[in-house]
Order: C-alpha cells, then structure tokens, then sequence
C-alpha cells in the first residue's frame, strides 16, 4: 500500500529571519513587512501610505515604482466584483431583492466598498509581493523589491 497514499514531506526549515507566516500576518493587519511595526498609513488619515516605515525605515513607495500599486486596485476592483457585486446580482436574478434595490445597492457598493477595502488591499498587495519573495525584504537580507 505504500505509495498509494500522498505523504507530505516536511519543508525544509527557512533560512528567513521573516518567514512566509509572519509576512502573511503582517499584511492582514497593515503592519511593515519587513518588521511588523505599525503601520503602513500615516496616522490620522485614512488613505495616504506611509513612504517608509517609521520603525525601521523600510520603502514601501519608491521614486521609480508608481506602478506596483496598480496591481492593489486590480485587487480591490476583484474583491467588490466577486465579493459584494455578483451577490447583489445574484440576489435580483433569484428575486430575493427587486431590481430598483440591486441598482441602488450596486451603485452605492460600487463606491463604498472599494472605499473600505482600500488599505487592506494596499497592504495585502505588499504581502503577496514578499510572500513570493520573502528573499527581498531587507531583514531577509535583500534590498526591497526589485532586488535580492
Ligand atoms: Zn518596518
């Protein structure tokens, strides 16, 4: 019988001083990816990112790289489709709800749940970027992206 079964292999121990858990964990709760401290956003508003961090002075915007949030609204725009506007959608076409209502619904949701989502999917965008590659943190020994 054996070989019939999957065995899972043990991974072998990370070599990162942050590993993928803790980049994980850091991201769900908008804290720096490189040293978990608090937080991303400038205190007192609720959309500007902070440049760097103010721990441990880690980039989270730089000069050369206005596109890497981009992939941060392609996230957002996901999550209000499959999250907020296929329910609505699905909730008028099965008549739970008239379709005035799932207009309306739509059309407020459309703004305001992107609007809510809006710093969690700053700070996942940053989390899926070091998850993949925990070797570009500066504390994993890299220089933030775009280097190792
Ligand atoms: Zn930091």
């Amino acid at each position: 019988m054996d070989g019939l079964f999957f065995t899972p292999t043990r991974m072998p121990p990370t070599a990162f001083k942050v590993s993928r858990i803790q980049i994980l964990h850091r991201g769900l709760t908008n804290r720096c990816p490189n040293c978990g401290g608090r937080t991303l956003f400038k205190p007192g508003t609720l959309f500007q990112l902070n440049r760097q961090c103010p721990v441990c002075g880690f980039l989270f915007e730089r000069d050369n790289d206005e596109g890497f949030f981009l992939g941060s609204m392609s996230l957002n725009y996901g999550v209000t489709l499959i999250g907020f506007l296929t329910p609505v959608m699905l909730l008028a076409y099965f008549k739970v709800i008239d379709t005035t209502t799932a207009i309306v619904l739509a059309g407020v949701g459309a703004i305001v749940v992107p609007a809510l989502f809006y710093r969690s999917s700053r700070s996942w965008w940053l989390m899926n970027y070091y998850f993949f590659l925990p070797q570009h943190l500066p504390a994993n020994g890299g220089k933030g992206r775009g280097g190792d």
